[in-house]
This record gives structure tokens, C-alpha cells and sequence, in this order.
């Protein structure tokens, strides 16, 4: 079973491969781009500044994974920055409007789209919604400066249709980052279902739904290699009489204490669940019915030595069986609640095991 908690550090570990990759193929191309470049003043300032900054970030992602969120929002920020520069550069440095609004186009209106577009990868979603009000704002003053007072009324009304354009998409981002984030808050939801389906609420323990499930894949592991599976199942002893006499509410603690002593009693293989009421159930991989039965009598043992404070003492009948070539889980499991009725109907705090002799049941 995935967790989204994984995802999140997979999807980390893969991005962080991503950008040392893309920086160690970019910087060869940059150098090039700005040696190419030598005469445009706008490129030659913001690939300084770039450059100045992907250094430290490239050398962070590769010695400290962790810094990867950090150096994502600052590369966001910086790239940002350094095409708002090169909007104003490129503004001032064109003498009259119109050429000033055909320098912007194509490549720095791109790059705008970019730099609204990317803070919704790096930020949460409100943030990032912040950082490209931010962005439009600044460059609508930097355009209503340049182009309020031209001459030429057509540059201003083609720069304040860019400017919605942008807005427009900061607006959609926006709205697809709430949706993205809705999903996720789905996604953490689904994870918590998941475990809650497979738990008993009461005691914590596998309940009857994994128990069967890991049924399954124990004798299926069985089948194919041939391993022995033994099943406990045990039951406790008249535990009627002790909510009837101490209440629901010290019956409820009992069955919860006797789901964790036992659990302690058990290998870190074997799987303990409550099967129903106060039945549980214990697959043991690996062992046969004789290695079992010593288990479950350590188990009643454990039981029984239990100290309930004010409710006295409990103990439990067990029943042991394992499973034979050509078992489903439910004959495995018939067996061994037979085995518990014999130690029932023998006096209880017992333990009765099938014996190996393969077929007896
Ligand atoms: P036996 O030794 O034959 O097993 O006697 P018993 O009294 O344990 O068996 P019986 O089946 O008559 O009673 C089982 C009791 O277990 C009745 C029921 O109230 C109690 N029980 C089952 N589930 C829960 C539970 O979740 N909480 C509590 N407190 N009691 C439970
Ligand atoms: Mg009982
Ligand atoms: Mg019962």
C-alpha cells in the first residue's frame, strides 16, 4: 500500500534529479547564449544574475536533498525578478513606444507567462496566487509609465490587452491550484479510509477483513513453496460474566489488554486480529501445528497472568491447527475453531491442537 507521504518524497527525489540534470545540460547553452549575446545589455545583466545565483542553488540540491523546496521558491522568486528587470531594461533602452512594445515580444511576454505560471508549482496555492497579482501588478505600472503618455494610442491599448491576458491567467492558475489542492486534502482522506477499513476500532488489531486477506496470502505463499502456516484461534472464557458483572466499558479494556500482551507474546511475522467479538485469530508463517500449539500456550499464559486491577483476572481457550496441501483458509480456520470448542468443553484455559497427522481434522 503507497502513502501519499512516499509520493510526496518520490515526486522530490525526482524533481531534484531534474533540475541538476537540466542545470548541468543549461549551463554549457547559457555560456554560449551570453557570449552570443554580448551586446544586448538587458540579456548580459539578468544571465549574470542567473548565473550568480544557479551556482550555490545547483551545488545546495546536490550536497543538501532537503533544500530542494527551498531553493525551488527562491529560483521561482529570482527568475521572476530578473524578467522584470529585463521588461524594464528593455522598456527604457528602446527610444520610442512602439519599438519599446515590439522588443517585449515574443520572448519577455513568454517569459512573464512563465514566471506567473511557475510560483503554482513552488508555492502553495494562495502564495502563488499572491506572487502573480504581484508580477501583473508590476509590470502594468512599469507599461502605464512607458506607454500612458506615447504618442502612438494603439501601443498602450495592445499593452493593457497583454496585461489582462496575464491576469486572466493568474486568475485560471489560481483556480486550478485549488483544485489541485482539494484533491490532495481527497488523497490524505482516502490513505486514512484505507488503514481504518483494514482496523478493529476497539483493540487496534488487524480485524476480520485483513485477517482474511492475510489468509490468503499466506496459504497462496504456502501452496507455492511449500512452508508450513499454522492458525491460533482463541477465544476468551466466560467473558460474558465479566461485562455483566464489571460493565461494557471494563470488558472493552480487557479485550484491548489482551490484544497487546498477546501481540507482545507474538514474531514480528505472525499476524494477530480480532476475527469477532472476543474471538481473535493468529496466522504464524513458517511453523507447523506443534511449534504452534507452544506458541498459543505462551500466549494463554500471558493471558492469564494478566492483571485487570479492579476486574480480576481473564483467560482464553485456543485452538490450533495448520494448513494441509489443497486448504483454503476457511478449512484452516473450521479446524482450529474446532480445536478451541474441544479446549472450551474440556474446562477451559487450554490449549487443543490438530495433531500432524495430515488429513485428521
Ligand atoms: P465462553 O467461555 O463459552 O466463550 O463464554 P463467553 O461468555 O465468553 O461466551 P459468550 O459467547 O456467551 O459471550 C461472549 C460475550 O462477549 C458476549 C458479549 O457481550 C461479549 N462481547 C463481544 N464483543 C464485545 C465487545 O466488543 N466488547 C465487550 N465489552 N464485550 C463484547
Ligand atoms: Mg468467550
Ligand atoms: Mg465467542
Amino acid at each position: 500500500m503507497k502513502r501519499s507521504a512516499e509520493d510526496v518524497s518520490d515526486r522530490l527525489r525526482v524533481r531534484r534529479l531534474i533540475y541538476l540534470w537540466s542545470l548541468v545540460i543549461a549551463a554549457p547553452v547559457m555560456v554560449i547564449a551570453a557570449v552570443l549575446n554580448v551586446s544586448d545589455p538587458a540579456l548580459r545583466i539578468t544571465y549574470v544574475l542567473l548565473t550568480a545565483w544557479l551556482v550555490p542553488a545547483f551545488f545546495s540540491m546536490l550536497l543538501y536533498p532537503k533544500s530542494v523546496p527551498f531553493v525551488e521558491r527562491v529560483t521561482t522568486l529570482v527568475i521572476a525578478f530578473l524578467w522584470l528587470l529585463r521588461m524594464a531594461l528593455t522598456l527604457y533602452l528602446e527610444v520610442d513606444a512602439r519599438s519599446a512594445m515590439e522588443a517585449l515580444s515574443p520572448a519577455v511576454t513568454l517569459g512573464l507567462v512563465l514566471v506567473t505560471l511557475m510560483p503554482q508549482f513552488t508555492f502553495k496555492t494562495r502564495t502563488a496566487f499572491g506572487v502573480g497579482l504581484g508580477i501583473v501588478a508590476v509590470t502594468s505600472v512599469m507599461g502605464i509609465i512607458r506607454f500612458a503618455g506615447a504618442s502612438d494610442a494603439t501601443v498602450f491599448v495592445t499593452f493593457l490587452q497583454h496585461q489582462s491576458f496575464l491576469l486572466v491567467l493568474v486568475a485560471f492558475f489560481f483556480l486550478l491550484g485549488l483544485e489541485k489542492a482539494a484533491l490532495a486534502r481527497v488523497e490524505v482522506e482516502q490513505d486514512r479510509l484505507r488503514v481504518e477499513v483494514y482496523r478493529d476500532a476497539l483493540t487496534g488489531l488487524p480485524n476480520r477483513r485483513a485477517l482474511d486477506e492475510a489468509m490468503t496470502d499466506a496459504l497462496e505463499r504456502a501452496n507455492r513453496t511449500g512452508e508450513p502456516v499454522a492458525v491460533i484461534a482463541f477465544d476468551l472464557d466466560h467473558f460474558k460474566s465479566l461485562n455483566d458483572t464489571h460493565g461494557h466499558e471494563a470488558g472493552d479494556e480487557a479485550l484491548r489488554k489482551v490484544g497487546t500482551v498477546v501481540r507482545q507474546s507474538l514474531r514480528e511475522g505472525d499476524v494477530l486480529g480480532r476475527y469477532g467479538g472476543e474471538e481473535f485469530l493468529i496466522i504464524a508463517p513458517g511453523v507447523g501445528c506443534d511449534v504452534a500449539a507452544r506458541v498459543a500456550e505462551r500466549c494463554r499464559a500471558a493471558i492469564e497472568g494478566m492483571d485487570l486491577g479492579p476486574f480480576g483476572s481473564v483467560t482464553a481457550s485456543f485452538g490450533v491447527s495448520q494448513w494441509n496441501p489443497g486448504d483454503v483458509g476457511s478449512d484452516v480456520v473450521r479446524r482450529a475453531d474446532a480445536r478451541l470448542y474441544r479446549a472450551k468443553r474440556a474446562g477451559r484455559n487450554r490449549v487443543d491442537a490438530d495433531s500432524l497427522d495430515v488429513g485428521d481434522g
